[in-house]
């Protein structure tokens, strides 16, 4: 079993910390948020007061952040050289790849591993320990992550080299938001024309229009019980996340010149949701603004 620091403990990060716990592994978590502590710590992990003292004499270090800059101030030389040699960092926070990359390569310069390892399946697959992970890094730090990772979650891909795990989670995640966005659409038309939402979805499912959103995720509240929209849309993936990610997917299109007409429409749609006091609400929450605009 490995000594595993675990940080950032929020609406991720907290379920995957305690599943490592139930598994065997002995987790110092850390989050800057007190009260994101306390369930790892009824779980029977611990918690510490500093990023570094949870991390340096950690076998493992995950993090669970929200954003590259997170990411980047976590992990600086001064950081990195207090770990114990020969430490893997996984990060399974949805970033960038240039500074995915550039973690590596400090890593690497200071005698450690790191991969990034972000993660989709939502906070219900963090609670379920059934996400998937995206890997990206060289193939013999991917299998020594393997067991670890499998603590947390159900299919594991070595998508490439460092980097590559965050296109491809801005690919899936793009992907995502439009069809969120196409299921709400449907939704709430079928609904202004006197539709049950719960039927309708039914129907849907079963036929082409099927997909995740409709499956796992309903956005129309009180279709499925234990979707984020049947909490009044709190304590799942919120909308600044869902930006960030949209945002990541326009950057990589600009930098390869590649057109992602809908991916730019999701972003300003998202953006001008975020912008009306939605960031913390759960993504899918867009339906409502498509109420509320018509
Ligand atoms: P969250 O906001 O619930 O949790 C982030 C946590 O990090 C917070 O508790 C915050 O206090 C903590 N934090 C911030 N800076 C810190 C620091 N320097 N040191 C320690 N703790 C710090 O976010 P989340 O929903 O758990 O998402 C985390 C990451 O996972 C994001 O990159 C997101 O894009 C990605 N993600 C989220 C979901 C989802 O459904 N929520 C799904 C897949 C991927």
């Amino acid at each position: 079993m490995s000594n595993i620091a675990f940080i950032g403990l929020g609406n991720m990060g907290g379920p995957m910390a305690i599943n490592l716990v139930k598994k065997g592994h002995h987790v110092i978590g850390f989050d800057l948020s007190h009260s994101a502590s306390e369930a790892l710590i009824a779980a029977g992990g611990q918690t510490s007061d500093s990023a570094i003292t949870a991390a340096k004499d950690a076998d493992v270090v995950i993090s669970m952040l929200p954003s590259g800059k997170h990411v980047a101030e976590l992990y600086s030389e001064e950081f990195i050289s207090q770990l114990k040699p020969d430490t893997l960092i996984i990060d399974s926070s949805t970033i960038d790849a240039v500074t995915a990359r550039s973690v590596a390569q400090m890593a690497a310069s200071k005698g450690c591993k790191m991969i990034d390892a972000p993660v989709s399946g939502g906070t219900a697959g963090a609670q379920a320990g059934t996400l998937t992970f995206i890997v990206g890094g060289p193939t013999k730090d991917y299998e020594k992550a393997r067991p670890i990772l499998k603590c947390m979650g159900q299919n594991i891909f070595h998508a490439g080299d460092s980097g590559a795990g965050q296109v491809a989670k801005i690919c899936n995640n793009m992907l995502l938001a439009i069809h969120m966005i196409g299921t709400s659409e449907a939704i709430n038309l079928g609904v202004r024309h006197g539709l049950e939402p719960k039927i309708l979805s039914e129907i849907m499912q079963k036929s082409s229009g099927r997909n995740w959103s409709l499956e796992v995720y309903n956005p129309y509240p009180g279709v499925m019980e234990n979707a984020p929209s049947s909490r009044a849309y709190s304590g799942g993936f919120a909308v600044d996340l869902m930006t960030k990610d949209l945002g990541l997917a326009a950057e990589a299109g600009l930098e390869t010149r590649t057109s992602t007409p809908l991916g730019n429409a999701a972003l300003n749609l998202y953006r001008i949701w975020s912008e009306a006091g939605n960031g913390t609400s759960d993504f899918s929450s867009i339906i409502q603004f498509l109420n509320k605009h018509q």
